[in-house]
C-alpha cells in the first residue's frame, strides 16, 4: 500500500513519524474518515471543511498541503485501487525535540498523514441487511467532543465492551440521555418522525448525519433534533446510526430489548438507500 506523509507518496514500510509527535505522546491531533465508493470519495467537501473547524478550535496550525487535500485523496484512491473502501486523514501537532505540555511554536510543522483502506462490499453490506445490535455504556469522554480528535480510547473500549456482550456497538450515556454511537451518530424513529440528539459540544457534528437529515426533510419525513433516553430507543419504531464509513446502518436490538419485528425498518432501510444513491451522484 502507498500511503502519504508529509509531502511524500511512500510505500508503508517505509512510512515513518517521529517518537515524538505530539499525536503519539498527547493524542495532540484530529482526523478525518471519507468514505470511497466506485472509486470517487464521498462529501469530500464536509469532511474538509470539518478537518477546517478542528484544527482551529485546537489552534492548530493547517498543515501546508491543505489547499492539495482532494489531489493526495484521489491520487491514493488511485495508486492503491480502491474501488469501495475509504481514505484516513491525520493532522498532529507535529514532533519538538523534547516532550513538553506546552504546545510547540510555528517552527514545528503539524504532520499530516493520509492512507487508504480498502473495503470491498461496503455499499452492499449483509450487516446493513441484518441490522445490528447495540449496548448502552456510560459516556465518559471529555466534553468537547465536537472536535475530532484522535484521542479514541474510550470508543475502544465501548467498542470492546459490546463485543464482550455479543453485541456489535455500544450507544454512549450521559444525564440518562444518549449522546451518540462509539464512532456514529444515533437515531430513533417513532411513528414515521426521525429523532436524533441536537448538535452542540456533546457530540461530533457528523457529516453523514447532516447530509441524513438534509435528505430526509427533502423526501418529507418529518426530523426532530433532540435528545432520547435507551427506554424510549428500546420503545422506538425503528433505530439506527450514521457515520461516513457505514452510511446508515440499521439497529435491531438495544441492551437486549429487540425493536419491532427484529430486521430492518422502513424508514432505516429508505434512508440508506437515498443515501447512497444520492451521495454517489455528486461524488467527486
Ligand atoms: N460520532 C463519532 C463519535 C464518530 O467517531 C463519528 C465518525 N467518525 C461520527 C459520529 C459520524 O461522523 P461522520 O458521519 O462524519 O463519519
Amino acid at each position: 500500500r502507498i500511503v502519504y506523509v508529509n509531502g511524500e507518496y511512500l510505500p508503508e514500510e517505509e512510512a515513518k513519524v517521529s517518537v515524538f509527535d505530539r499525536g503519539f505522546l498527547f493524542a495532540d491531533g484530529v482526523y478525518e474518515v471519507t468514505s470511497v465508493l466506485g472509486g470517487k470519495l464521498i462529501d469530500f467537501a464536509g469532511h474538509e471543511a470539518r478537518l477546517r473547524r478542528s484544527l482551529n478550535e485546537l489552534s492548530m496550525p493547517e498543515p501546508a498541503a491543505m489547499g492539495e487535500l482532494l489531489e493526495i485523496h484521489r491520487e491514493l484512491v488511485a495508486r492503491n485501487e480502491i474501488d469501495e473502501g475509504l481514505v484516513y486523514l491525520q493532522v498532529t501537532r507535529g514532533a519538538p525535540a523534547d516532550r513538553d505540555f506546552a504546545f510547540p511554536g510555528e517552527e514545528v510543522p503539524p504532520t499530516l498523514v493520509l492512507f487508504t483502506q480498502s473495503k470491498p462490499g461496503l455499499a452492499d453490506s449483509p450487516q446493513a441487511r441484518k441490522g445490528i445490535k447495540v449496548i448502552s455504556v456510560e459516556d465518559i469522554r471529555w466534553g468537547r467532543r465536537d472536535i475530532k480528535t484522535v484521542q479514541l480510547l474510550y470508543p475502544s473500549m465501548g467498542k470492546m465492551m459490546a463485543k464482550k456482550a455479543g453485541a456489535d456497538d455500544a450507544w454512549m450515556v450521559e444525564d440518562g440521555f444518549v449522546t451518540e454511537g462509539t464512532s456514529n451518530n444515533a437515531y430513533i424513529v417513532k411513528n414515521g418522525k426521525i429523532i436524533t440528539r441536537n448538535l452542540g459540544t456533546e457530540i461530533l457534528h457528523g457529516i453523514t448525519r447532516a447530509a441524513v437529515l438534509r435528505f430526509a426533510r427533502e423526501a418529507q419525513m418529518e426530523v426532530e433534533e433532540r435528545p432520547f433516553t435507551i427506554e424510549e430507543a428500546q420503545q422506538a419504531d425503528e433505530a439506527f446510526f450514521t457515520s461516513a464509513s457505514a452510511f446508515v446502518m440499521p439497529v435491531v436490538e438495544i441492551d437486549g430489548s429487540v425493536l419491532g419485528d427484529g430486521t430492518p425498518g422502513p424508514v432505516s432501510q429508505r434512508l440508506r438507500e437515498i443515501y447512497l444513491d444520492e451521495s454517489r451522484k455528486v461524488a467527486v
